[in-house]
C-alpha cells in the first residue's frame, strides 16, 4: 500500500496535479469532486472575452463555493439565481454580487427577501399572476427590470433536457405581458432557456428572431435580452461547436432581427461554463468475477444522477491504481452505486478494466455541471468532499 499523506492539513502544500494524485495521497473511501481553479478560470475567460455582452452564472448548475469564489475572481459580477438560498451562499462570498431571480415561480416571502435583503432588482416572469406578485410587493419603481420568459415549440433532439414544458409563454401571451410591464413602470426585457445542452447554434437564432417578433408586435423597446444557458459541454456521447461559433451567431442574428433597436445581450451559461471544471474520483467496493457487476461508492443519488436521466451525457472515465493511470484490456461491466435501490445502476455498462479490483479508483471526468447541484443524502450517502487540483479529466 502506498503510504498515506494527510493532504488536508497541509494547506500549504502545492495542489495535487490530478485525481491520480489526490487518490495516492488521501487514500479516500468517500467519493470526492476534484476541482480545477484553472480550468474554470479559463474557461470563465473564454466567455467574458467572447459573448457580446453581459456573462452571468446559473448558480443552479454548481452551487460549491469553490466555483463561485473562482468565478467571482475571474470577473463575474451578476448571477443568475434560482432561489433566495443561492442569494445567501453567493452573496456570503462576493457581497457585492448582483442577481437575476430568473426562477419563473417565486413565493411572495422570496420576491420579499430577494428584494429587501439581497437588493435584487431583476425578476422573470411568464403569467400574469407572478407579475402581480411582484406589483403587491414591491410596488411602482423605475428600477425594476422584469425579463419575460417565452418558448418556442421544441425541435427534437435539438438538447439533452427538454426546458419547453415547464417555463416560458408562448409569445402572444408575452406580448401582452411586455405591455403590461411598460404600463406598471418597469424595465421591459425578454428571456428564454433553448435547452440544456443546445448543440446547434440555430436554436438561438430561431429564439432571436421570435424576441425581435415579440417586442416588435408589443411595439416595445426592450432594453435587453437574455439568451439563457443551454451552452454544450463535450461528452462521450455528444459534442459541440466551440463557445465562438455560438457567439457569433448570436451576434449575427440579434444585428439582422432587432436592426438599430439592438438591446443589451446577456447570456447565463451552466453546463457551459462549469462542466468540464471538475470530476468525481469514486472507489471499487466490489467486483464480482463470477459475473459482470461491480458497485463503486458514489451512484445515480450522487455525482452521476445525470447520467441517469441524461444517458447522452454519458461521462468519460478512467481507472486509478497506486496513483496510476491503468490502461489494459477491457470488459463490459455492469455498475451498480452504493445505495440499496435497485435503480441505483448506471444507464449503460461500462467498458473499464477487466482485471478491475476492489480498492481501484475511478475517476469520471465532466461532472462540474449537476453533478454537485443534485447530491441526495439517500441512505446516508452524499457527502463529497470537493479538492483543488491542477487538471481534471475530461473528453
Ligand atoms: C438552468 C438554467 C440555466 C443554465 O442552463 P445550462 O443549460 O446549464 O446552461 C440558465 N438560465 C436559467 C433560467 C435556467 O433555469
Amino acid at each position: 500500500m502506498p503510504p498515506v499523506t494527510p493532504l488536508k492539513a497541509a494547506s500549504n502544500n502545492p495542489r495535487p496535479e490530478n485525481a491520480a494524485a489526490v487518490a495516492y495521497a488521501m487514500q479516500p473511501d468517500e467519493p470526492l469532486f476534484c476541482f480545477s481553479p484553472q480550468a474554470l478560470t479559463d474557461r470563465a475567460n473564454v466567455f467574458l472575452n467572447g459573448f457580446p455582452g453581459l456573462v452571468t452564472f446559473a448558480v443552479k448548475s454548481n452551487p460549491s463555493e469553490h466555483v463561485v469564489r473562482t468565478l467571482a475572481k475571474a470577473g463575474l459580477t451578476h448571477w443568475d439565481v434560482a432561489s433566495v438560498h443561492e442569494m445567501k451562499l453567493v452573496a456570503g462570498i462576493s457581497p457585492d454580487a448582483k442577481f437575476h431571480y430568473h426562477n419563473p415561480v417565486k413565493s411572495r416571502r422570496e420576491i420579499e427577501d430577494a428584494y429587501k435583503t439581497y437588493g435584487c432588482r431583476r425578476f422573470v416572469v411568464d403569467c400574469r399572476e407572478e407579475l402581480q406578485k411582484i406589483v403587491d410587493i414591491v410596488g411602482p419603481s423605475d428600477e425594476i427590470e422584469i425579463a419575460v420568459r417565452f418558448v418556442l415549440p421544441r425541435d427534437r433532439g435539438s438538447s439533452a433536457h427538454d426546458f419547453s414544458t415547464k417555463f416560458g409563454a408562448p409569445e402572444h401571451i408575452c406580448v401582452e405581458l411586455l405591455k403590461k410591464v411598460v404600463e406598471l413602470g418597469y424595465r421591459p426585457m425578454l428571456t428564454f432557456h433553448p435547452g440544456s445542452q443546445s448543440r446547434d447554434p440555430q436554436t438561438y437564432v430561431r429564439h432571436i428572431e421570435a424576441a425581435a417578433r415579440i417586442a416588435k408586435t408589443a411595439d416595445v423597446k426592450v432594453f435587453a435580452l437574455n439568451v439563457g444557458g443551454g451552452f454544450p459541454a463535450n461528452y462521450m456521447l455528444s459534442t459541440a461547436p466551440e463557445p465562438s461559433v455560438f457567439f457569433r451567431i448570436i451576434d449575427e442574428a440579434v444585428a439582422k432581427f432587432f436592426g438599430s433597436n439592438t438591446p443589451k445581450l446577456e447570456c447565463e451559461p451552466g453546463r457551459g461554463l462549469v462542466a468540464n471544471c471538475m470530476s468525481a474520483l469514486t472507489r471499487v467496493k466490489l467486483v464480482c468475477t463470477d459475473g459482470d457487476d461491480i458497485f463503486i461508492n458514489d451512484g445515480v443519488y450522487g455525482a452521476l444522477m445525470e447520467y441517469m436521466q441524461a444517458p447522452e451525457l454519458k461521462p468519460p472515465f478512467r481507472v486509478i491504481r497506486d496513483g496510476k493511470v491503468i490502461h489494459g484490456p477491457v470488459k463490459s461491466w455492469k455498475v451498480f452505486g452504493p445505495t440499496c435501490d435497485p435503480l441505483d445502476v448506471l444507464p449503460h455498462n461500462l467498458d473499464i478494466l477487466e482485471g478491475l479490483r476492489e480498492g481501484d479508483y475511478i475517476e469520471f471526468g465532466t461532472l462540474g455541471a449537476y453533478g454537485v447541484s443534485t447530491l441526495t443524502k439517500f441512505n446516508g450517502y452524499g457527502e463529497h468532499d470537493v479538492v483543488e487540483v491542477e487538471k481534471v479529466f475530461t473528453v
